[in-house]
């Protein structure tokens, strides 16, 4: 927790939180916090600042805060991915979240097992969840959005190319010919396939919709690797 979050029911005054569970437990544990402390703190979807530790007990900490700074901009760059596991989903959602990415679609292609769909991790404030994770990983405070894509043809047909007007299209793809940029200066829409890849059929389609076919050489990695791999050479 590089960043301690601040919600909206922690205000118990204009600038004084009172914090108790998981961030209680942080504090207490990790950061061996003593009385006069300053921490790095954020308020949910708001600014940033810092924090002085003015009280502790088994029960809470409470702090002073001041909140003087906007969060780090915002990655230009859009996940598309396919909707994995629900050990890589919630590894997948802290990271892209920790990276900075603030759009992301979870899509569904014909090798996702139909089974995840109703995993309870897809529920709002279980992906919330896992994104306040990385957003207090990475020192963020606006939460990213996520939208469910549950029918890869009229999306990658009828929507992707629309957000494909101002954003460079990269579907990630083993096979790829192509290796995929570093350090791209442009706003990047980016499509991670599901653990058993792309078909042939979906791959054309997105080629279709304007995505250039990109790998990170010929080693098949897991979602929740290339992920991370692929975000740090785009960004
Ligand atoms: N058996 C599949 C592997 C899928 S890995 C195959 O051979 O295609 C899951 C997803 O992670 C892939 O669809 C792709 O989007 C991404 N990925 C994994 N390894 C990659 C690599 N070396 N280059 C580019 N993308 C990769």
């Amino acid at each position: 927790m590089n960043l301690v979050l601040l919600h909206d029911d922690d205000f118990v005054g204009a600038d004084r939180v009172r914090l108790a569970g998981r961030r209680l437990t942080y504090l207490r544990e990790v950061h061996r916090a003593a009385l006069g402390d300053r921490l790095r703190v954020g308020r949910v979807d708001g600014r940033c600042g810092s924090g002085e530790l003015v009280a502790l007990d088994d029960d809470a900490a409470t702090l002073v805060v001041t909140l003087d700074r906007e969060p780090p901009p915002a990655a230009a760059l859009r996940l598309l991915l396919a909707l994995p596991r629900p050990k890589a989903l919630r590894r997948a959602l802290q990271c892209a979240a920790a990276f900075g990415v603030k759009e992301l679609v979870l899509l569904e292609t014909w090798r996702v097992e139909k089974s995840f769909w109703s995993s309870p991790l897809l529920a709002a404030a279980a992906l919330r969840e896992q994104l306040l994770l990385g957003l207090e990983q990475g020192g963020d405070t606006i939460v990213p959005r996520v939208a469910l894509r549950r029918r890869f043809k009229p999306f990658v047909e009828d929507e992707l190319p629309g957000l494909l007007l101002e954003s460079r299209g990269l579907a990630a793809d083993p096979g790829a010919a192509a290796p995929c940029p570093r350090g791209v200066a442009a706003h990047v829409t980016l499509v991670v396939g599901p653990e058993g890849g792309f078909t042939q059929y979906e791959l054309d389609a997105l080629q279709a919709a304007g995505c250039a076919l990109v790998s990170l050489g010929v080693r098949p990695l897991r979602v929740e690797h290339a992920v991370p791999a692929l975000l740090g050479r785009l960004l």
